[in-house]
Protein backbone atom coordinates (compact mmCIF):
# COMPACT_ATOMS: atom_id res chain seq x y z
CA UNK A 1 0.00 0.00 0.00
CA UNK A 2 1.33 3.12 -0.95
CA UNK A 3 0.80 6.11 0.91
CA UNK A 4 1.62 9.99 1.59
CA UNK A 5 3.65 10.24 4.44
CA UNK A 6 0.95 13.14 6.01
CA UNK A 7 -2.12 10.06 5.51
CA UNK A 8 -0.03 7.46 6.95
CA UNK A 9 0.22 9.13 10.53
CA UNK A 10 -2.99 10.38 10.23
CA UNK A 11 -4.43 6.56 10.24
CA UNK A 12 -1.91 5.72 11.94
CA UNK A 13 -3.51 8.65 14.66
CA UNK A 14 -6.93 7.60 14.60
CA UNK A 15 -8.32 6.10 17.87
CA UNK A 16 -10.02 2.87 17.31
CA UNK A 17 -12.36 3.19 20.64
CA UNK A 18 -13.60 7.15 18.96
CA UNK A 19 -14.07 5.47 15.42
CA UNK A 20 -16.52 2.07 17.06
CA UNK A 21 -17.98 4.14 19.28
CA UNK A 22 -19.05 6.37 16.31
CA UNK A 23 -20.77 3.15 15.08
CA UNK A 24 -21.80 1.23 18.13
CA UNK A 25 -22.33 3.82 21.01
CA UNK A 26 -21.24 3.53 24.40
CA UNK A 27 -19.68 0.36 24.79
CA UNK A 28 -20.80 -2.13 27.38
CA UNK A 29 -18.02 -2.20 29.62
CA UNK A 30 -14.82 0.00 29.54
CA UNK A 31 -11.48 0.23 30.93
CA UNK A 32 -8.41 2.97 30.48
CA UNK A 33 -7.42 0.47 27.93
CA UNK A 34 -10.45 -0.79 26.27
CA UNK A 35 -13.91 -0.47 24.84
CA UNK A 36 -15.64 -4.18 25.04
CA UNK A 37 -19.18 -4.68 22.94
CA UNK A 38 -21.31 -7.37 21.91
CA UNK A 39 -19.81 -8.21 18.47
CA UNK A 40 -22.83 -6.79 15.82
CA UNK A 41 -20.60 -8.78 12.77
CA UNK A 42 -21.79 -12.31 14.11
CA UNK A 43 -24.81 -11.24 15.93
CA UNK A 44 -23.68 -11.86 19.30
CA UNK A 45 -26.51 -12.59 21.53
CA UNK A 46 -24.38 -14.12 25.05
CA UNK A 47 -21.26 -12.72 25.30
CA UNK A 48 -19.19 -9.68 24.73
CA UNK A 49 -16.30 -10.58 22.14
CA UNK A 50 -15.20 -7.22 20.63
CA UNK A 51 -12.75 -5.47 22.67
CA UNK A 52 -11.25 -2.23 21.16
CA UNK A 53 -7.88 -0.67 22.10
CA UNK A 54 -6.63 2.67 20.66
CA UNK A 55 -4.58 1.12 17.95
CA UNK A 56 -6.86 -2.08 16.88
CA UNK A 57 -10.29 -3.76 17.17
CA UNK A 58 -10.58 -7.43 17.51
CA UNK A 59 -13.78 -9.89 17.75
CA UNK A 60 -12.36 -12.90 20.25
CA UNK A 61 -15.46 -14.46 19.49
CA UNK A 62 -16.83 -16.09 16.07
CA UNK A 63 -15.56 -14.10 13.95
CA UNK A 64 -12.09 -14.47 15.49
CA UNK A 65 -10.71 -11.49 13.33
CA UNK A 66 -8.92 -8.23 13.91
CA UNK A 67 -8.79 -5.01 12.11
CA UNK A 68 -7.37 -1.56 12.40
CA UNK A 69 -9.41 1.83 12.29
CA UNK A 70 -10.45 1.48 8.22
CA UNK A 71 -10.81 -2.00 8.54
CA UNK A 72 -13.30 -2.36 10.81
CA UNK A 73 -14.93 0.85 9.18
CA UNK A 74 -14.98 -1.34 5.43
CA UNK A 75 -15.85 -4.75 7.21
CA UNK A 76 -18.92 -2.95 9.62
CA UNK A 77 -20.29 -0.66 6.60
CA UNK A 78 -19.62 -3.00 3.73
CA UNK A 79 -17.70 -0.50 2.19
CA UNK A 80 -14.26 -0.85 -0.37
CA UNK A 81 -11.07 0.60 1.18
CA UNK A 82 -11.42 4.60 -0.15
CA UNK A 83 -14.86 5.00 0.93
CA UNK A 84 -14.09 3.94 4.40
CA UNK A 85 -11.17 6.58 4.24
CA UNK A 86 -13.29 9.49 3.16
CA UNK A 87 -16.10 8.25 5.83
CA UNK A 88 -13.23 8.86 8.50
CA UNK A 89 -11.70 11.62 6.68
CA UNK A 90 -14.70 13.80 4.77
CA UNK A 91 -12.08 16.69 4.61
CA UNK A 92 -9.60 15.29 2.86
CA UNK A 93 -5.62 13.85 3.66
CA UNK A 94 -4.99 12.78 0.47
CA UNK A 95 -4.15 8.93 0.06
CA UNK A 96 -2.30 6.96 -2.77
CA UNK A 97 -3.58 3.39 -2.63
CA UNK A 98 -2.19 0.68 -4.82
CA UNK A 99 -4.54 -2.28 -3.07
CA UNK A 100 -6.53 -2.74 0.42
CA UNK A 101 -5.22 -3.82 3.74
CA UNK A 102 -4.88 -7.35 4.01
CA UNK A 103 -6.24 -8.84 6.80
CA UNK A 104 -4.17 -9.09 10.26
CA UNK A 105 -1.39 -11.30 10.28
CA UNK A 106 -3.52 -13.69 12.68
CA UNK A 107 -6.62 -14.41 10.37
CA UNK A 108 -5.32 -16.42 8.20
CA UNK A 109 -8.50 -19.07 7.44
CA UNK A 110 -9.99 -19.82 4.39
CA UNK A 111 -13.32 -19.45 3.48
CA UNK A 112 -16.35 -21.17 4.38
CA UNK A 113 -16.08 -24.66 4.32
CA UNK A 114 -11.90 -24.28 3.51
CA UNK A 115 -9.55 -25.60 5.56
CA UNK A 116 -6.73 -23.12 7.05
CA UNK A 117 -3.41 -23.24 4.58
CA UNK A 118 -1.26 -26.05 5.00
CA UNK A 119 1.22 -23.89 7.05
CA UNK A 120 -1.26 -23.05 9.50
CA UNK A 121 -2.39 -26.63 9.55
CA UNK A 122 1.43 -27.81 10.35
CA UNK A 123 2.01 -25.24 13.00
CA UNK A 124 -1.26 -26.20 14.54
CA UNK A 125 -0.43 -30.11 14.41
CA UNK A 126 2.89 -29.41 16.32
CA UNK A 127 0.88 -27.33 18.91
CA UNK A 128 -1.85 -30.16 19.24
CA UNK A 129 1.44 -32.23 20.18
CA UNK A 130 2.86 -29.98 22.74
CA UNK A 131 -0.88 -29.55 24.06
CA UNK A 132 -1.08 -33.59 24.47
CA UNK A 133 2.23 -33.73 25.85
CA UNK A 134 1.83 -31.27 28.43
CA UNK A 135 -1.70 -32.23 29.54
CA UNK A 136 -0.03 -35.54 30.52
CA UNK A 137 2.53 -34.65 32.27
CA UNK A 138 3.23 -32.84 35.71
CA UNK A 139 2.08 -29.83 34.58
CA UNK A 140 -1.15 -31.45 33.38
CA UNK A 141 -3.04 -33.11 36.62
CA UNK A 142 -5.11 -29.83 37.38
CA UNK A 143 -6.43 -30.16 33.57
CA UNK A 144 -6.33 -33.58 33.87
CA UNK A 145 -8.59 -33.64 36.69
CA UNK A 146 -11.03 -30.99 35.59
CA UNK A 147 -11.48 -32.80 32.49
CA UNK A 148 -12.64 -36.07 34.34
CA UNK A 149 -14.67 -34.20 36.56
CA UNK A 150 -16.34 -32.88 33.74
CA UNK A 151 -17.10 -36.64 33.11
CA UNK A 152 -14.48 -37.55 30.24
CA UNK A 153 -12.58 -40.34 30.69
CA UNK A 154 -8.46 -41.04 29.62
CA UNK A 155 -9.92 -42.56 26.41
CA UNK A 156 -12.38 -39.64 24.84
CA UNK A 157 -9.56 -37.36 25.80
CA UNK A 158 -6.99 -39.16 23.91
CA UNK A 159 -8.68 -39.96 21.21
CA UNK A 160 -9.88 -36.86 20.42
CA UNK A 161 -6.82 -34.90 21.57
CA UNK A 162 -7.33 -32.45 23.66
CA UNK A 163 -4.47 -30.81 25.34
CA UNK A 164 -3.22 -28.29 28.03
CA UNK A 165 -1.59 -25.01 27.28
CA UNK A 166 0.00 -24.47 31.01
CA UNK A 167 -0.32 -20.42 31.94
CA UNK A 168 -2.74 -18.28 33.48
CA UNK A 169 -6.08 -17.68 32.16
CA UNK A 170 -5.27 -14.60 30.69
CA UNK A 171 -1.85 -15.37 29.26
CA UNK A 172 -0.73 -16.54 25.67
CA UNK A 173 1.91 -18.84 24.90
CA UNK A 174 4.22 -18.66 21.96
CA UNK A 175 4.41 -21.77 20.50
CA UNK A 176 5.15 -23.33 16.53
CA UNK A 177 5.25 -19.25 15.68
CA UNK A 178 1.70 -18.87 17.02
CA UNK A 179 0.40 -17.06 19.59
CA UNK A 180 -1.88 -19.63 21.69
CA UNK A 181 -3.92 -18.65 24.42
CA UNK A 182 -3.30 -20.83 27.57
CA UNK A 183 -6.12 -23.50 28.74
CA UNK A 184 -7.74 -26.86 27.77
CA UNK A 185 -6.30 -27.23 23.71
CA UNK A 186 -9.72 -28.86 21.88
CA UNK A 187 -8.47 -29.27 18.43
CA UNK A 188 -11.44 -29.41 15.46
CA UNK A 189 -10.35 -32.20 12.99
CA UNK A 190 -11.88 -33.21 10.23
CA UNK A 191 -11.50 -34.46 6.68
CA UNK A 192 -7.76 -34.47 7.20
CA UNK A 193 -7.29 -31.32 8.08
CA UNK A 194 -7.22 -29.00 11.27
CA UNK A 195 -9.68 -26.53 10.79
CA UNK A 196 -9.72 -24.97 14.57
CA UNK A 197 -7.81 -24.81 18.04
CA UNK A 198 -9.94 -23.72 20.73
CA UNK A 199 -9.34 -22.82 24.02
CA UNK A 200 -11.27 -23.03 27.04
CA UNK A 201 -9.58 -20.13 29.51
CA UNK A 202 -10.01 -21.67 33.28
CA UNK A 203 -11.23 -18.28 33.85
CA UNK A 204 -11.97 -14.85 32.75
CA UNK A 205 -14.41 -13.01 30.54
CA UNK A 206 -13.46 -14.70 27.18
CA UNK A 207 -13.90 -18.47 28.69
CA UNK A 208 -13.40 -19.55 25.03
CA UNK A 209 -10.88 -18.23 22.90
CA UNK A 210 -9.21 -19.66 19.79
CA UNK A 211 -5.65 -19.46 17.72
CA UNK A 212 -5.87 -17.05 14.81
CA UNK A 213 -6.50 -18.08 11.82
CA UNK A 214 -8.54 -21.26 12.73
CA UNK A 215 -11.51 -21.62 10.44
CA UNK A 216 -14.76 -22.61 12.59
CA UNK A 217 -17.32 -20.92 10.23
CA UNK A 218 -19.87 -23.59 9.53
CA UNK A 219 -18.08 -26.25 10.68
CA UNK A 220 -19.11 -29.39 12.93
CA UNK A 221 -17.11 -31.01 15.73
CA UNK A 222 -16.90 -35.01 15.79
CA UNK A 223 -17.84 -34.68 12.28
CA UNK A 224 -15.47 -37.56 10.72
CA UNK A 225 -17.42 -39.62 13.43
CA UNK A 226 -20.60 -39.94 11.95
CA UNK A 227 -21.72 -43.17 11.74
CA UNK A 228 -23.47 -44.17 8.32
CA UNK A 229 -26.98 -44.82 8.88
CA UNK A 230 -27.19 -44.14 12.64
CA UNK A 231 -28.89 -40.80 13.94
CA UNK A 232 -27.26 -37.87 15.20
CA UNK A 233 -27.41 -35.91 18.29
CA UNK A 234 -26.21 -32.42 17.54
CA UNK A 235 -25.16 -30.26 20.61
CA UNK A 236 -23.82 -27.12 21.21
CA UNK A 237 -20.65 -26.96 23.37
CA UNK A 238 -17.63 -29.53 22.34
CA UNK A 239 -17.27 -31.02 25.84
CA UNK A 240 -21.19 -31.82 25.76
CA UNK A 241 -20.18 -33.89 22.34
CA UNK A 242 -17.41 -35.56 23.73
CA UNK A 243 -19.45 -36.64 27.25
CA UNK A 244 -22.41 -37.79 25.15
CA UNK A 245 -19.55 -39.53 22.78
CA UNK A 246 -18.15 -41.55 25.54
CA UNK A 247 -21.52 -42.85 26.60
CA UNK A 248 -23.84 -42.56 23.43
CA UNK A 249 -21.73 -43.15 20.11
CA UNK A 250 -23.22 -46.70 20.11
CA UNK A 251 -27.25 -45.57 19.94
CA UNK A 252 -26.51 -41.92 18.06
CA UNK A 253 -23.45 -40.15 16.82
CA UNK A 254 -22.97 -37.09 18.72
CA UNK A 255 -21.74 -33.61 17.10
CA UNK A 256 -21.15 -29.89 18.35
CA UNK A 257 -21.28 -26.45 16.03
CA UNK A 258 -19.50 -24.39 18.54
CA UNK A 259 -22.03 -21.87 19.72
CA UNK A 260 -25.89 -21.38 18.67
CA UNK A 261 -24.57 -18.60 16.28
CA UNK A 262 -23.24 -21.16 14.04
CA UNK A 263 -25.81 -23.37 12.80
CA UNK A 264 -25.22 -22.46 9.36
CA UNK A 265 -23.82 -25.20 8.67
CA UNK A 266 -21.20 -25.19 5.45
CA UNK A 267 -22.25 -27.85 2.53
CA UNK A 268 -19.11 -29.50 3.22
CA UNK A 269 -20.50 -30.50 6.21
CA UNK A 270 -24.22 -31.14 5.96
CA UNK A 271 -23.55 -33.41 3.00
CA UNK A 272 -22.17 -35.73 6.12
CA UNK A 273 -26.20 -35.55 7.34
CA UNK A 274 -27.65 -36.75 4.35
CA UNK A 275 -27.50 -40.09 5.12
CA UNK A 276 -28.38 -39.98 8.92
CA UNK A 277 -32.25 -40.54 10.27
CA UNK A 278 -32.79 -38.21 12.36
CA UNK A 279 -31.14 -34.97 13.98
CA UNK A 280 -31.97 -34.78 17.53
CA UNK A 281 -30.47 -30.82 17.99
CA UNK A 282 -30.71 -30.07 21.47
CA UNK A 283 -29.14 -26.53 22.10
CA UNK A 284 -28.77 -23.96 25.11
CA UNK A 285 -32.28 -22.85 26.18
CA UNK A 286 -31.39 -19.33 25.87
CA UNK A 287 -32.65 -17.10 23.00
CA UNK A 288 -29.50 -17.91 20.65
CA UNK A 289 -30.14 -21.99 21.14
CA UNK A 290 -34.52 -21.15 20.11
CA UNK A 291 -33.10 -19.35 17.12
CA UNK A 292 -30.10 -22.32 16.43
CA UNK A 293 -32.91 -25.01 16.44
CA UNK A 294 -35.83 -23.00 14.61
CA UNK A 295 -33.09 -22.17 11.94
CA UNK A 296 -31.69 -26.17 11.66
CA UNK A 297 -35.05 -27.63 11.14
CA UNK A 298 -35.72 -24.77 8.44
CA UNK A 299 -32.95 -26.19 6.58
CA UNK A 300 -33.74 -30.05 7.11
CA UNK A 301 -37.59 -32.10 8.07
CA UNK A 302 -35.00 -34.45 10.27
CA UNK A 303 -33.78 -32.00 12.19
CA UNK A 304 -36.36 -32.69 15.61
CA UNK A 305 -35.42 -30.11 18.77
CA UNK A 306 -34.89 -32.15 22.48
CA UNK A 307 -34.53 -31.35 25.53
CA UNK A 308 -32.88 -32.43 28.45
CA UNK A 309 -34.96 -33.26 31.34
CA UNK A 310 -34.98 -30.37 33.98
CA UNK A 311 -33.52 -28.99 35.85
CA UNK A 312 -30.45 -29.97 34.04
CA UNK A 313 -29.04 -27.48 31.33
CA UNK A 314 -26.95 -29.16 29.40
CA UNK A 315 -26.17 -32.49 28.80
CA UNK A 316 -22.60 -32.66 30.41
CA UNK A 317 -24.52 -31.32 33.35
CA UNK A 318 -27.35 -33.86 32.76
CA UNK A 319 -25.07 -37.24 32.53
CA UNK A 320 -23.29 -36.18 35.85
CA UNK A 321 -26.27 -35.62 37.94
CA UNK A 322 -28.49 -38.58 36.95
CA UNK A 323 -25.56 -41.02 35.72
CA UNK A 324 -24.71 -42.48 32.42
CA UNK A 325 -27.78 -45.00 32.33
CA UNK A 326 -30.21 -41.75 32.39
CA UNK A 327 -28.22 -40.63 29.75
CA UNK A 328 -28.57 -43.60 27.80
CA UNK A 329 -32.14 -43.78 28.38
CA UNK A 330 -33.22 -40.43 26.88
CA UNK A 331 -31.41 -40.74 23.85
CA UNK A 332 -32.85 -44.06 22.80
CA UNK A 333 -36.11 -42.99 24.07
CA UNK A 334 -35.43 -39.90 22.06
CA UNK A 335 -34.31 -42.67 19.10
CA UNK A 336 -37.48 -44.65 19.47
CA UNK A 337 -39.70 -41.97 19.30
CA UNK A 338 -38.29 -39.87 16.46
CA UNK A 339 -36.63 -42.62 13.81
CA UNK A 340 -38.83 -44.41 11.22
ZN1 LIG B 1 -17.59 -11.23 15.96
Amino acid sequence: MVMTRQAFDWIKGLDCRQVVEADLGPPHHHSQKNNIYKCPLHNESKGYSLVVWEDGVRCFGACNQGWDAVGWVMKFHGLEYREAVERLNPHGQSIQRTSPPGPLSNSRGGAKGEPPDSLWQSEAREIIAVGEKTLWGDRGRRARDYLFNRGLNEDTIKYHRLGFIAGGYKEWKRIANTQVPCGILIPWIADGHVWALKVRRSAGEFRYQQVGGGNLKGGLYLADHITLGSSVLMLEGEFDALVAWRWGRMFASPVAIGSAANFQLDPRWWSRLVAVKVILARMDADEAGIKAVEGLKRISRRVVGVNVPAPHKDVNEFVLADGPNAFVDWLVGLLMEHER
